[in-house]
């Protein structure tokens, strides 16, 4: 898997401290500056601190699964700017480039905030994830009306886990989906959070059993 975060902090140099210092106990493989230059921290082939605790489909530890790059970008520190055009050009070259490699199925590239939802929110709304699925990245919902579908069981089926049972686990994976996929929605689930959520859950099914890493 692709794990994609931002780095919440004021400059992509400072990012690149932290994340080189053995205190702070964090890591990933790349960092991606603003101008697209790319910066690798850690070999592909080894495990880097930067998922934590969270899950997807039956992965449990998802920093022995998979590869975190971190973008360069302030987010709340600075009103959340929008990710500059260089910097998603480099994302996407190497992306394309992992997704060769490894193997890697578009829908496996995932927000932090998809397997960590009550933790984190990055890389945030303001990310576009519809670009990289335009470029066979990651994967976007066609909206094709399901009424009678269950938002939490197709959800689960696409490979959100609820961090805790009952209505507030169900509500916090909503706000992840949203958060993705439907920036500024709110309000309870909806026939069109449901029709996203359908279509994902349908064409890209989760491994459960893949939790080896
Ligand atoms: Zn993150």
């Amino acid at each position: 898997m692709v794990i994609l975060h931002h780095t919440a902090m004021q400059d992509c140099a400072a990012a690149v401290a932290r994340l080189c210092a053995p205190e702070f106990e964090v890591s990933a493989h790349y960092v991606i500056a603003e101008n697209g230059e790319i910066i690798q921290l850690v070999d592909e082939a080894m495990r880097a601190w930067h998922a934590g605790a969270g899950a997807w489909g039956a992965i449990t530890d998802l920093n022995s699964h998979s590869i975190g790059i971190e973008l360069a970008n302030p987010g709340p520190l600075a009103g959340f700017p929008p990710f500059p055009a260089p910097q998603m050009a480099a994302l996407e070259d190497l992306l394309t480039g992992l997704m060769t490699r490894h193997n890697i199925p578009a829908q496996n590239i995932i927000a932090h905030s998809d397997m960590a939802p009550t933790r984190k929110f990055d890389p945030g709304a303001k990310f576009d994830w519809r670009r990289l699925a335009l470029g066979g990245l990651s994967v976007w919902p066609n909206t094709i009306s399901a009424p009678d579908s269950d938002f939490t069981a197709d959800a689960q089926r696409f490979g959100y886990c609820l961090p805790e049972s009952g209505a507030k686990g169900e509500a916090q994976v909503l706000a992840a989906f949203r958060l993705r996929f439907r920036p500024g929605a709110i309000g309870p689930t909806d026939a069109t959070d449901r029709a996203m959520i359908h279509d994902l859950a349908t064409r890209f099914p989760v491994d459960r059993a893949a939790s080896r890493p």
